[in-house]
């Protein structure tokens, strides 16, 4: 415990204000990229299913045209054992040409009726593939327009923070140095809280820190509703203030 002049607890305290906001602005423009970098890696996902579904429609096209190439060889086979029929004398050869003639065309309405399905595919194939497109685009408009709007906020937020950090500079300057570098040295150590407001509790009228969140024993409690006494926490070694006390009601 030690005697400080109001004016630089105070000062101290405000400070401490200050800072906190300034580290508030500080994670949301850091939290920034972070989020235009997540829209980006939705947007490529969905890219990417775009690219499946025009995959998947050009592989049952293909297929389909190949399912028609060899229809069109069975029947240029069918064709040909038919000129063939009309030369032959032999019985057996007429046979085995009637035969072949018979598979070819048994094959022909196999793959025929493949192509059907496959027609079938490829229309959901297409629908599949011209719905996922749109949804690229539309996720592409709302990207752009998000990703905007969160570079025109980030913008702001880098101009608000400049301006509160020089502002933070000239409060900072006005306080005497050793209590700004104890200030500093807890800060650093203590998550940026080196000044914390005690919380006094409604019914009780108990206070705890309000860094630590601990109860103050009794002498603190007197201490702390000094304006001109610097005091501490026990438990975290914040330095700790009762805003009513420095600031009145
Ligand atoms: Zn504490």
């Amino acid at each position: 415990m030690e005697t400080i002049h109001t004016s630089d607890a105070r000062a101290l305290a405000l400070l401490q204000k200050r800072d906190t906001a300034i580290d508030a602005m500080a994670a949301r423009a850091a939290a920034v990229p972070k989020k235009i970098a997540e829209l980006n890696a939705a947007f490529e996902a969905k890219k990417a299913s775009m690219s499946a579904a025009r995959e998947a429609l050009l592989a049952l096209q293909s297929k389909k045209k190949d399912s028609e190439l060899r229809i069109a060889e069975a029947e240029e086979g069918i064709r040909k054992h038919q000129r063939e029929l009309n030369l032959v004398k032999d019985n057996n050869a007429f046979k085995a040409l009637l035969a072949e003639i018979e598979h070819d065309k048994a094959a022909k309405d196999e793959l025929e009726t493949g192509v059907l399905e496959l027609l079938e595919m490829i229309d959901k194939a297409s629908v599949a593939d011209r719905t996922v497109q749109a949804e690229v685009k539309s996720i592409e408009t709302i990207m752009k327009g998000e990703t905007a709007s969160l570079e025109a906020s980030a913008a702001a937020l880098a101009a608000e923070l400049a301006e509160a950090r020089a502002n933070r500079a000239t409060a900072a300057a006005a306080i005497a140095p050793d209590l700004l570098e104890r200030y500093e040295a807890i800060r650093s150590s203590r998550s940026g809280l080196a000044l914390a407001a005690v919380h006094e509790e409604p019914v009780s009228g108990k206070f705890s820190c309000g860094g630590c969140h601990m109860g103050l024993p009794p002498q603190k409690m007197v201490d702390v509703k000094k304006a001109d006494t610097l005091t501490f926490c026990p438990d975290c070694r914040r330095l700790i203030y009762l805003e009513k006390t420095l600031f009145g009601a």
